[in-house]
């Protein structure tokens, strides 16, 4: 029996690594760990990822009882699961797609050296991306560190073959291992409480792909895919998702791009956790007053463009990217904390964070990531409110006592703190 062990790619359809687990064995057991390591870190019992995940891992059991089979699912540590599982004595090797965050990188490594101890193989594959962190580089070697041209170099590295599908024909299907039902830990045991409300659907219409350019930065309208948490999960195909995308919308395609170009500078700068792209910038000493912090987080800074960013955060786990970078900058530029308190403000509370992702957003509005709006351009909150949200109907939507006394006061003039920002970080990087 072989072990098919899904991580952020939970489907059966289009899932490279299980389509050769099925291709090479008659026997092929699915499995999922709630890793212990990670959950202990979650902040909040009622983190909307946990019931995401949980949600998703009943769907593929469901999938695999139809089938006659079943996902075996763990609670614990992966080294010790696996320690457990490999004692039971029937496994002849592990089938897994690849996963480059640097926790699963290091994970993988150990899971990688215990199953060698005991001659089994541990088959790892490229599905989560079309090209990973090393595969798209400059003529000489190194890797790019601005968009358009990575992008333009993309393009020309993709064949359309790279999207071609791994369908569970009936004969595949038959490679998995018939099962008794077998349990699934409820929230309550992982130490969470449930809280599925505003999950994203996995699927865009046509429609909205087709006028993406046209809607996308306005906060107001369904005008994105709403598909970050999926593509996060895995719970639809990158690849079918890129066939859709290039059929219908270039920007989209590039939007996709854009994600693995985060990717990509992840692997080849890991330097960007915990520091800036440009090392200079962490010379740069943040004001950080923290009841300017508290009031951004909680959406009661009196800018309501930046306050309905956050309230719709806090409410839905969720942002709409145009709204990302106000907020970002708000509190970068106009109230001078640092960028890595609001990095792992969105990682606690966004339902599609990505480390990659994230950290490419933050940095780029403080202007210390690679392709990063400039120091000196400091987005005005209002001037963005006005272009994006013209009559306020999401500014509305988010802040119900908007058109009360009950609305608070902006808590800086933005005017004088762009001229504060301009001069602090003119100062800080004089040398440069
Ligand atoms: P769409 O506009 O429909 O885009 C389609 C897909 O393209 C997205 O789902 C995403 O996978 C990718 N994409 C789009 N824009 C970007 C981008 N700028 N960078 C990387 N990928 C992109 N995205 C995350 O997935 N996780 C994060 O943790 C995250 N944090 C961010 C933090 C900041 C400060 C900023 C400015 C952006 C961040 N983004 C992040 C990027 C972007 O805001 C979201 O991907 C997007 O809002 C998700 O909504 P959507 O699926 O409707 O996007």
């Amino acid at each position: 029996m072989v072990y098919f062990w899904f991580r952020r790619d939970l489907r059966l359809e289009d899932n490279l690594g299980l389509w050769q687990a099925l291709s090479e064995s008659d026997s092929v057991q699915c499995l999922f760990i709630f890793d212990k390591n990670i959950l202990e870190k979650l902040e909040d019992r009622d983190d909307r990822r946990l019931s995401f995940i949980h949600a998703q891992i009943r769907r593929l059991k469901e999938e695999l009882q139809k089938l006659g089979s079943d996902l075996r699912v763990e609670f614990g540590r992966p080294v010790e699961v696996w320690e457990n599982i490999i004692h039971e004595g029937n496994t002849q090797g592990v089938y897994a797609n690849r996963d480059y965050e640097p926790y699963a990188l290091n994970r993988d490594e150990k899971i990688k050296s215990l199953l060698r101890k005991h001659k089994l193989d541990f088959k790892q594959f490229k599905d989560h991306v079309i090209f990973e962190g090393d595969e798209v580089l400059k003529d000489d070697g190194t890797p790019y560190t601005v968009f358009t041209p990575y992008m333009n170099k993309w393009k020309k590295a993709f064949e359309s073959s790279m999207l071609e599908g791994h369908t569970l024909d009936d004969e595949l299907k038959k490679n998995f291992i018939s099962s008794p039902e077998l349990s699934l830990p409820s929230h309550e045991d992982l130490g969470f409480v449930k809280n599925e409300s505003y999950f994203p659907k996995s699927s865009v219409s046509n429609e909205i792909l087709k006028s993406y350019h046209e809607t996308r930065d306005i906060p107001s309208v369904a005008g994105t895919s709403r598909l970050s948490v999926h593509l996060r999960f895995g719970t639809i195909s990158t690849r079918a998702l890129l066939k859709k995308a290039i059929a219908s919308n270039e920007k989209y395609w590039n939007e996709l791009i854009w994600r693995e170009f985060y990717q990509m500078i992840l692997t080849n700068f890991p330097h960007v956790i915990g520091g800036s792209f440009r090392p200079q910038y962490d010379r740069l000493e943040w004001l950080n007053n923290m009841e300017h912090f508290e009031a951004w987080c909680v959406g009661k800074t009196g800018f309501p463009i930046v306050d309905a960013g956050m309230r719709e955060l806090n409410e839905t786990g969720f942002m709409h990217n145009r709204v990302r970078m106000i907020t970002a900058s708000f509190l970068v530029k106009d109230l001078l904390v640092d960028w890595r308190l609001g990095e792992a403000y969105f990682a606690r509370k966004l339902i599609d964070f990505e480390l990659a992702s994230n950290n490419g957003g933050w940095q780029w509005a403080a202007g210390c990531g690679c392709d990063a709006a400039p120091y000196f351009r400091v987005f005005n909150p209002d001037s963005q409110a006005k272009k994006f949200d013209p009559e306020c109907k999401y500014i509305r939507k988010w802040i119900p006592e908007f058109d009360s006394f009950d609305y608070p006061k902006p808590i800086v003039d933005h005017k004088q703190a762009r001229l504060r920002a301009l001069d602090f970080y003119k100062k800080e990087l004089k040398s440069e």
